[in-house]
């Protein structure tokens, strides 16, 4: 997907400014987050702790942005891992990577002397199918369990408090074990943007660039429809690379125009069945 294309470093701080389109989504886990944030009033009155967060929709509209803003926004450590990190051949690897995450969650936020972390798992849906199902099987109902026994096991005292944040775009396939109380217990919708929502990104993708009079961010946020982040990100990109190439010093609207197919294309190849 576009996931890899981001032109974002691994280190920079994500904050909640730099999401587009995802005003609820965001408002909503900041809800979640403020329990964090008020974590000895929480104790106080003997609240159990926020375990988990499931953010579910389609792929590129920000879900990984969500989970790294979220560590700004608490302070944490962002410790991140892809549930087919997971998928080993031999029995009990999956289960003692799962171990090794917590574990390096608590490490890396005691070396920086952070008192919370935050552990997100990408594509989860890849370690939590339904267990016993068709497309599960033992080594994976081992990992998965592995990753309940370590969310059980999360102490509202603990010294290093840990939030689990996962994505996926498959929530029909997730494990219910996962999502009863204690564990994901909420999740949050990341859909597609609207209108709005496209032209906001399309701003935030085009803070650097240097656009032309003719450039209507509203206009272009009209014929995007459909587009998630991702692809509108890949859109301002690939503007501009059709600007240099005509050696034009300013992104004209007629680039914006041509990379709009140049996107539609590229996601139509994407989606090609594998040979
Ligand atoms: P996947 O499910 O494929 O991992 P995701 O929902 O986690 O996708 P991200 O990895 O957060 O998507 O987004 C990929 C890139 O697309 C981001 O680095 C960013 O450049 C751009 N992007 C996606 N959504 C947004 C958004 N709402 N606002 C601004 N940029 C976005």
């Amino acid at each position: 997907g576009f996931g890899n294309s981001s032109p974002i470093p691994r280190k920079q701080e994500i904050n909640f400014d730099d999401i587009g389109g995802q005003g609820s989504a965001i408002k909503e886990l900041k809800e979640a987050l403020d329990f964090i944030r008020n974590h000895q009033k929480i104790q106080n009155l003997g609240i159990r702790p926020l375990k988990g967060i499931l953010m579910t929709g389609p792929p590129g509209t920000g879900k990984t942005l969500m989970a790294r803003a979220a560590a700004s926004y608490t302070d944490s450590v962002f410790v991140s891992a892809s549930g087919s990190d997971f998928v080993e051949m031999y029995a009990g690897v999956g289960a003692q990577r799962v171990r090794k995450l917590f574990q390096s969650a608590r490490e890396t936020a005691n070396k920086q002397k952070k008192r919370s972390a935050i552990i997100f798992i990408d594509e989860i849906e890849v370690l939590a199918t339904k267990r016993g199902s068709n497309s599960s099987h033992m080594e994976y109902d081992q990992t998965l369990n592995a990753l309940l026994v370590e969310m059980d096991g999360l102490k509202v005292d603990d010294n290093v408090r840990l939030l689990i944040m996962a994505a996926t775009n498959r929530v029909d396939m997730m494990d219910p074990a996962l999502l009863r109380p204690g564990r994901f217990d909420r999740q949050v919708k990341v859909d597609l943007p609207d209108k709005v929502g496209r032209f906001e990104i399309l701003k935030l993708h085009t803070r650097n660039k240097p656009l032309a009079e003719d450039v209507d961010l509203t206009q272009i946020a009209k014929e995007t429809f459909g587009f998630s982040g991702a692809h509108l990100e890949s859109l301002a990109n690939e503007a501009a690379i059709l600007a240099m190439r005509e050696e034009e010093k300013q992104i004209y609207y007629r680039h914006f125009h041509e990379a709009i197919d140049k996107v539609i294309m590229g996601e139509k190849l994407d989606r090609r069945p594998n040979p």
